[in-house]
């Protein structure tokens, strides 16, 4: 059976039509989605996008595989296993279509392809999945009577949000420009704010004030790449390879939008930020389709790849493979709650249960929020309200918890210090001097 792997960069789960967003957002997706396997809660163990990336490929909880943070210095150990190579090694033709090479080198092991498309444009990240497709359709032309293992990395969603033009109505009626809208102030008063405020102004309209018309561009890109998932899952029906293709789409982070002083940005470590899409299409096997409520993360994707491949799974890898879930074996949840951790612009922990959400800050956070936050999710799903203060009890119990869990990550990995504090804040460096110079919170 051949693999194709889509990631859509920076797709935050609720924006999808498929986990109930009002938006009609995601049609494509929300159709593959009802008729294969959705799976509800994949959250990040680690953002963003190089610690999540590298969990994918290696299986491997960041505080093994020790890539924490976006922008590091170090390099992924030669000895991690690795999703591409394991399947090179037994023999399929792999592929990706993907510029995270100019991430991090490790991110081409594995592939006889690889494949960057032509940057359109100034940033890379707003290069538009046409270009993506313009590489990956032709090849798969080229190699379908191989068995194959393709990874498509499209980016639209990822800032600046730039929707062609006839994509930029469909989710926002107003004046973006409204005086009297105050929704965007707070960038002034923000590291990215000069940044944003350039790509706003330069790519959609000078002196925009509203932030619910960037969110509907945010949105707009998510349906904008919704084609582009459907061109490519046609071009597999086209090419008679549809019934003999596994397709797994994913997210490796979500986007906050103007909440707790992030702006449009994937750092926090909230819902909105770390609850990702996860959708598998498996031929024959998911045909019915089924929606699977247990928290799974992105080390389990690996697993379940090599398992439905019928290739063993390494030791190391520490995910575990949801083909149980998919062919209907389990209901029993896989994982008591989550850890997740991020060292890029802050450096914070947060354990998630069913009911709670902690996050516990190792250093002071350049965006002003607290040391400390609890949120009831039960009650107070967008997380707007830090209930820290009022229920000293419950943070107590939380953070043995957490601090349990990394105390034994760090035994089992022969770590002495934090691997955060360790590390350290990678883009944030720039923050620090810039909270210093203009003195802000
Ligand atoms: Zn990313």
């Amino acid at each position: 059976m051949n693999i194709l792997l889509i990631a859509i960069d920076t797709l935050s789960a609720r924006h999808m039509g498929c986990y109930g967003y009002q938006r009609d957002t995601s049609p494509f997706l929300d159709q593959v989605a009802q008729e294969n396997a959705l799976f509800e809660s994949l959250y990040c163990q680690a953002i963003p996008t190089q610690p999540s990336f590298t969990s994918l490929y290696t299986g491997q909880y960041a505080i093994t595989h020790g890539i924490v943070a976006h922008g590091t210095t170090r390099q992924l150990n030669e000895e991690a296993p690795f999703l591409s190579t394991l399947l090179q090694q037994h023999g399929y033709t792999t592929c990706a279509v993907d510029n995270l090479s100019s991430h991090q080198e490790w991110f081409t092991r594995g592939y006889e392809f690889y494949i960057t498309p032509r940057q359109t444009g100034q940033y890379a990240q707003a290069t538009p999945w046409e270009a993506y497709n313009a590489r990956a359709i032709p090849w798969l032309k080229q190699h379908k009577d191989e068995q194959f293992f393709m990874f498509v990395h499209y980016w639209d969603p990822h800032t600046p949000y730039i929707p062609p033009e006839e994509y930029r109505g469909l989710f926002y009626e107003g004046d973006p420009t409204d005086p009297s809208n105050h929704s965007l102030d707070g960038l002034e008063r923000h590291p990215l704010g000069e940044q944003w405020r350039q790509w706003f102004d330069q790519h959609l309209m000078p002196g925009i004030t509203d932030a619910e018309y960037i969110r509907a561009m945010y949105d707009s890109e998510i349906r904008y790449v919704d084609n582009g998932v459907r061109q490519l899952l046609e071009t597999m029906d086209d090419l008679a390879i549809a019934d003999d293709t596994l397709v797994v789409i994913f997210s490796d982070h979500g986007e906050m939008m103007y909440k707790h002083g992030i702006y449009f940005d994937h750092h926090g470590l909230y819902d909105e930020d770390i609850h990702v899409p996860l959708i598998v299409r498996w031929p024959g096997v998911t045909n019915t389709g089924v929606r699977i409520p247990h928290l799974v993360q992105h080390i389990d994707i690996a697993p379940t790849i090599l398992d439905i491949a019928d290739i063993a799974i390494p030791q190391e890898m520490e995910g575990s493979s949801l083909v149980p879930y998919l062919t209907g074996k389990s209901d029993a949840p896989l994982y008591p709650y989550l850890v997740s951790l991020e060292c890029t612009r802050q450096m914070k922990w947060a354990l998630r249960t069913d009911r709670y959400k902690y996050i516990l800050a190792r250093e002071k956070d350049y965006c002003g929020g607290p040391m400390r936050e609890l949120y009831d999710l039960k009650k107070d799903p967008h997380e707007m309200n830090n209930i820290a203060d009022q229920q000293p009890e419950q943070v107590r119990e939380l953070e043995a918890i957490l601090n349990g869990w990394i105390a034994q990550m760090m035994e089992q990995n022969g770590l002495t210090e934090d691997p955060l504090v360790a590390h350290g804040l990678t883009l944030g460096t720039g923050w620090k001097e810039w909270v210093e110079t203009h003195g802000y919170w």
